[in-house]
């Protein structure tokens, strides 16, 4: 067990703090402690960001680029150091944060490539004596709030492109799982970065985003988490006009329709819903299976499902590690009960267990689920994969956009036409077509409607750090 520090100014700081326990969801063993930061932190982490912020950004892209990619190769030496802790942290199988690791290590890498691409433009003037130009500058100081749920990438996801676009950063993670964070604040510090640029600090959310939000200093906010959360920081951007990039819940249909390979379509399903045990923002939360196909599909799925281990994420045969957490383990319960009480059946699985502390629960098929189930409108965040039987593609579609949120779906048919026609009108910002693990670093990610605003990865995640200034130029 270790007591973890603060990272501000180059600076280990919060020693005199009060604390707050870090618990290992798979044995509810305290597994390091994190100082209770507020307001003065914050501030204390915004100055020295504000005071960082002209040198760095002064440095060319390929400068920032050294370091970064100094940053990226410290990730992968410690790549296993990195993933135990998150592991312990959070509970997610060391396979998983492996690989985990070596997904957010990637941001890194791609993003310090990327800014050497930050391309102006010269446009066609009207007159002879003016020039027209389009210049991209760094927004300035970026604060970024991450989640619980992917510590590593979630946090360079937004790392990678501010730093290269030469914002400097204020850092708040989940008070969840900080660990993982505070061990990449030690690689950075290894890494040389100069003292301000990346600043992090640990404590009360609310204290710290109040801060945040009041500091004429930070000039953006990129957040992921919650919808909940993110139209909290909404309303309270508004007093000093803040940039926001927001990643927020989602609520992921996934259509199987008659003309799909079966198997293809349970191996996505594998993939999308039990990664860390159905704790990701774009999991499959609801599946729709076209009658001609439906019994075969659960019967395949079950089997499959019925294969994973579940247990403590340091066991390297694990597939399923616990929940996050009680209430994540309540919610997840109150979901299958609601299905079953509306007449759902348990095709397998179903079962909440605290063995030897931690709060688990059973990988889980539900068939015959309807709308009218809880579990079918929200955000589960469990291992629970609720089936509804669809005789159309257009009842499956109907379905699937009949939601708030619109981050992720996914398809299965072998038809070209078909999934061309499904996909167009389904109102979500990332599709798998056959396929149930869609990210990487160099693709857009993020969603429609309350799933969130602006995308991260790919050239749209740089774009979210930079500002455009157009320049016209009078000539003699
Ligand atoms: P959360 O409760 O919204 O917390 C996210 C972050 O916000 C944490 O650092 C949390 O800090 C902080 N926070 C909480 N209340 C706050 C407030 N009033 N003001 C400012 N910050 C506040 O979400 P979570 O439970 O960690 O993560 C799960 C959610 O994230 C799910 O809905 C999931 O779908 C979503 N998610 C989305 C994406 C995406 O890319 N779209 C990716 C991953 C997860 P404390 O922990 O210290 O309270």
């Amino acid at each position: 067990m270790k007591n973890y520090l603060m990272h501000i100014n180059g600076l280990s700081v919060g020693e005199n703090l009060k604390t707050q326990d870090v618990t290992n969801p798979a044995t509810n063993e305290i597994v390091g402690t994190v100082p209770v930061g507020g307001e003065d932190e914050a501030n204390q982490a915004i100055d020295a960001a504000h005071d960082a912020f002209g040198e760095w950004s002064n440095l060319t892209a390929y400068d920032r680029a050294v370091y970064l990619k100094r940053f990226h190769e410290l990730m992968l030496e410690n790549q296993e150091d990195l993933a135990r802790t998150m592991t312990i942290e959070m509970g997610k199988p060391i396979n998983e944060s492996r690989g985990e690791v070596k997904y957010a290590a990637s941001f890194i890498e791609w993003f310090a490539e990327e800014a050497k691409r930050v391309y102006g433009e010269t446009i066609p003037t009207h007159v002879s004596g003016k020039r027209l130009q389009v210049w991209k500058k760094p927004i300035g100081v970026v604060a970024a709030i991450t989640p619980w749920n992917f510590p590593a990438a979630m946090l360079t996801r937004k790392m990678g492109p501010a730093l290269a676009a030469g914002c400097t950063i204020v850092i708040k993670p989940s008070s969840e799982s900080p660990l993982t964070a505070m061990k990449l604040m030690e690689l950075c510090e290894e890494a040389g970065f100069p003292k301000g640029v990346i600043n992090l600090v640990t404590g009360s959310s609310s204290k710290i985003a109040k801060a945040v939000m009041e500091s004429e200093k930070v000039r953006k906010v990129t957040f992921t988490g919650s919808t909940e959360v993110g139209k909290i920081l909404i309303k309270q951007s508004a007093d000093t006009v803040k940039n926001l990039s927001l990643e927020l819940g989602g609520h992921a249909p996934l259509i199987v329709l008659d003309d799909a390979n079966v198997d293809v379509a349970v191996k996505g399903v594998m993939a999308s819903k039990f990664r860390n045990a159905g704790q990701t923002c774009i999991c499959a939360n609801r599946v729709y299976v076209q009658s001609g196909v439906y019994d075969e599909f659960v019967e395949k799925f079950a089997k499959a499902v019925n294969e994973l281990k579940v247990g403590n994420g340091e066991d390297e045969s694990v597939d399923v590690g616990p929940l996050i957490n009680k209430a994540g383990l309540e919610k997840v319960n109150h979901h299958v009960q609601d299905a079953i009480d509306k007449g759902a059946s348990i095709v397998t699985g179903g079962e909440a267990s605290t063995t030897d502390g931690g709060v688990f629960f059973t990988p889980t098929v539900i068939g015959d689920a309807d709308p009218s189930m809880v579990m079918m409108q929200e955000e589960t965040f469990g291992p629970v994969a609720p089936v509804q039987k669809v005789e159309t593609q257009d009842e499956a579609i109907a379905l699937a956009n009949d939601t708030p949120y619109g981050l992720a779906a996914y398809v299965f048919t072998e038809s070209v036409g078909r999934g061309t026609r499904v996909i167009e009108q389904l109102n979500f910002g990332i599709v798998g077509w056959n396929e149930g693990a869609p990210s990487a670093a160099q693709v857009p990610f993020g969603g429609m409607k309350e799933s969130g605003i602006g995308r991260e990865g790919g050239h749209d995640g740089i774009e979210a750090f930079l500002e455009t200034q157009y320049v016209a130029i009078g000539m003699e």
